[in-house]
């Protein structure tokens, strides 16, 4: 029998009426056959209430033990009202915690932003299909943790996400449903641009990069848990029903690997263009893409400096793209010449996990540094990091990243 995974956020379980509607939509799931496990975040705004109180009472001397525990009290309630809102609809139900025992989702000791111990956890989430195969819908509380000490932890602000895809993947879920305060995912916030549209569906590699670059909508580490088996959708809470269309998040398409490391087969070129305090002139950079564009010449990075334009193209285009961008740059008062450099290698590093992770430019550098290794350019992401070396040194610069990485 299929099982599925819902996650209801703060806003869709934000009163007592929301409560019942969302309880609803879970049995109406069961009532169809199938199992169902249910997440909660924290009722409403909770959990920001709850950091308000601790920063008047204590301030800044609070430890993140002790921070990690009062934090959980917003789950802690949410799973007891939801679960006893389900059995008043006649249907079984457990909430867990992890002051329980059969609690799943271990992680270490790093109280506010604890790393999950997969294997324990998978292991632990037989306890849930236990429950599943006795009829009845165990209600988890997201976002929360436990050490091997029995420790109280969390998985960081918006960890509910986390837990509700990891659970998922526990149990190999048919489907993850995400339940919260918008339609689903859109094309851009929509409590900040009225005129945001819906996306019927996203991959899971744009909904990561857009969620690590800040959109609340998903928390950027839930996905790690996201198999390309398991259907996962971000639906809003109004429409009262688990199956109601939203955004679909397809993929991952590629392995799974969480770095990936690649080298361009072929040489790129890079072409600077130098002009007197270009950075405050407007359009400098449209005219030169514009002219590009319209000899359908694509571009594969570019960097902006005080007073030049980088801009890097396939080799085999070179000749061309410079010949064009030379004669925009003479017929513009702002830009003065340019220069088609040599051959280059584009080392690109995707990865996940770089937002949070320390020391990674170093750590790609350093091997280079180390060999003489010149990096004519380098640009970095939330979720990536693009070394351009020189054409003869790349397949060693390739090989000295990928090891330190991999
Ligand atoms: P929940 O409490 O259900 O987890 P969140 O507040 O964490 O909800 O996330 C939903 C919020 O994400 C929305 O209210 C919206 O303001 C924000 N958001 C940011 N970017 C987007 C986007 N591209 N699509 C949808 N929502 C977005
Ligand atoms: N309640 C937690 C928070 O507000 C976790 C979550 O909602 O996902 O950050
Ligand atoms: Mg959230």
């Amino acid at each position: 029998m299929a099982i599925i995974v819902a996650k209801f956020g703060g806003t869709s379980i934000g009163d007592g009426d929301r409560i019942r509607k969302a309880a609803q939509s879970v049995v109406k799931e069961y009532m169809q056959g199938r199992k169902v496990v249910v997440v909660v975040s924290a009722i409403n705004k909770t959990t920001d209430d709850i950091l308000q109180v601790v920063e008047g009472a204590i301030g800044e001397s609070i430890t993140e033990k002790q921070m990690a525990d009062v934090v959980s009290m917003g789950e802690i309630t949410s799973v007891r009202v939801f679960a006893s809102t389900i059995e008043s609809l006649g249907v079984k139900s457990e909430y867990m915690d992890p002051h329980m025992e059969n609690w799943p989702v271990i992680t270490d000791s790093n109280y506010l932003n604890a790393q999950i111990d997969f294997e324990e956890t998978e292991k632990r989430s037989q306890g849930l299909r236990d429950l599943l195969d006795q009829g009845i819908i165990p209600v988890v509380c997201g976002f929360l943790g436990k050490d091997e000490e029995g420790n109280v932890t969390t998985l960081g602000r918006g960890g509910s996400d986390i837990t509700a895809f990891l659970l998922g993947h526990c149990l190999q879920a048919e489907e993850v449903i995400i339940v919260t305060d918008v339609g689903g995912v859109m094309s851009t916030d929509p409590n900040k641009l009225t005129s945001a549209k819906k996306l019927d569906k996203i991959s899971v590699e744009e909904m990561r990069d857009l969620a690590t670059h800040g959109a609340q909508v998903l928390h950027p580490h839930a996905l790690r848990y996201k198999d390309p088996k398991i259907n996962a959708k971000i639906i809003g809470f109004e429409h009262g029903d688990l199956s109601a269309p939203g955004t679909e998040i397809i993929g991952p398409s590629g392995d799974e690997m969480l770095r990936t490391t690649t080298i361009n087969n072929e040489p790129i070129a890079i072409i600077a263009v130098v002009g007197e305090e270009m950075m405050t002139k407007v359009g400098i950079l449209a005219e030169l893409t514009r002219a590009l564009q319209n000899n359908c010449i694509n571009i594969y990075g570019i960097s902006t400096g005080q007073n030049s334009i980088t801009l890097f193209v396939d080799k085999s285009t070179a000749d061309t793209a410079h010949e064009i961008l030379h004669e925009v740059v003479v017929e513009h008062p702002d830009m003065s010449s340019l220069s088609l450099g040599r051959d280059i290698s584009m080392i690109t590093v995707n990865s996940q996990d770089f937002i949070d992770t320390p020391g990674i430019i170093t750590r790609i550098t350093e091997p280079l540094r180390k060999n003489k290794i010149n990096i004519v350019e380098i640009s970095s992401s939330q979720t990536s990091v693009v070394l351009f070396v020189d054409w003869n040194d790349g397949k060693r610069a390739y090989e000295m990243v990928r090891s330190v990485l991999e």
